[in-house]
């Protein structure tokens, strides 16, 4: 079969760098738009949240106000009489990037890619790309604090060195579960809706463990775990009966029950060690994102990922600290 040219070869070399900006642009929206369904942060907005409340008062049903220099539909609140767009208030809301370049980051953050590979493809800075990543880490991590496990629930510890502290004063190696350690206690329940929480340094007590996944578990589940003592007070705290298996990474009774718990620590240990560079201060928002994406990737058929992400990105209030002021 001979070879057929591309008929659109020569016309995209006979362009100027700035129309061929125009026609990538024009080129990724459409992409986007088959993707998510939304080419636009407008297009998304009449979707996802054609009548947003007063993001100042959360007064609610405000009249339409003329549109934005940039042509971006505008809202005044009845309640306080500021005006506002759709994405006021949300982590879009101050970016010069397109919804083409967000969505490309968020499906690159789905896959956990490191920042650097990220500016890279999107054509954005190294700190830009840092900064987002963080804005979205924040304003989703919150997710994990309103699901509660139910029914039966697996309970277990994992622990990462904390780096941060080889530099203070005193500091020696230390065998076993020492302070030097981070602790994380970690829960998933039989509908795979999981819970992590740093739970502070070295072997940690009943009360500690209580006070991590306590108001996470609903009243009366079962809680598969390890023999571990530290364990009883949240059994008892959650009611529901405890069913306790002796640890032994030989046997392969103990192995089948607890595979839950165990899976769920490897892949979190895979998803934090991946991270290069990773302060341990920030654990817990890696930890947040780990498990809201967790959820999204349970549900992926149902919902694909990206645009879930995107759609909870628009719909959430983001009041995050710039990592650059912390
Ligand atoms: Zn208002």
């Amino acid at each position: 079969m001979p070879r057929r040219e591309n008929p659109y070869a020569g016309m995209v070399e006979g362009l100027t760098d700035a129309q061929f900006a125009e026609l990538s642009a024009a080129a990724a929206t459409r992409r986007c738009r088959e993707e998510i369904g939304f080419g636009t942060f407008d297009e998304a907005a009449e979707a996802w949240k054609p009548d947003p409340p007063c993001p100042y008062c959360r007064h609610e049903h405000n009249q339409r106000d003329s549109v934005t220099p940039a042509g971006r539909r505008r809202w005044r609140c009845a309640g306080c009489g500021r005006t506002y767009t759709a994405l006021t208030g949300t982590v879009f809301e101050h970016s010069k990037s397109d919804l083409p370049t967000w969505a490309a980051f968020v499906r690159l953050m789905c896959y956990n890619a490191q920042v650097d590979l990220a500016a890279e493809a999107l054509g954005i800075s190294h700190v830009t790309a840092f900064e987002w990543r963080h804005r979205v880490m924040a304003t989703l991590g919150g997710v994990q604090g309103r699901v509660a496990l139910r029914d039966r629930c697996w309970v277990d510890e994992m622990f990462f060195e904390d780096s941060s502290l080889r530099n203070t004063p005193g500091w020696r190696p230390m065998p076993g579960l020492s302070r030097n350690l981070l602790c994380v206690s970690v829960a998933i329940d039989v509908h795979k809706n999981p819970v992590a929480v740093v739970c502070g340094h070295g072997k940690p007590s009943g009360k500690r463990v209580r006070e991590a996944l306590g108001g996470r578990i609903a009243k009366g589940t079962t809680i598969v775990h390890d023999m571990e003592k530290a364990h009883g007070p949240l059994v008892r705290a959650v009611g529901g009966a405890s069913e306790a298996h002796k640890a032994d990474a030989r046997d392969p009774e103990y192995l089948e029950a607890m595979k839950m718990a165990n899976s769920l620590c490897a892949w979190i240990r895979r998803y934090v060690e991946g991270y290069v560079g990773m302060k341990p201060a920030n654990l817990q928002e890696y930890l947040d994102w780990y498990v809201y994406l967790f959820r999204v990737r349970r549900d992926d058929e149902r919902w694909p990922k990206t645009a879930r992400v995107l759609r909870h990105l628009m719909l959430t209030d983001a009041r995050y600290r710039s990592s650059r002021v912390r």
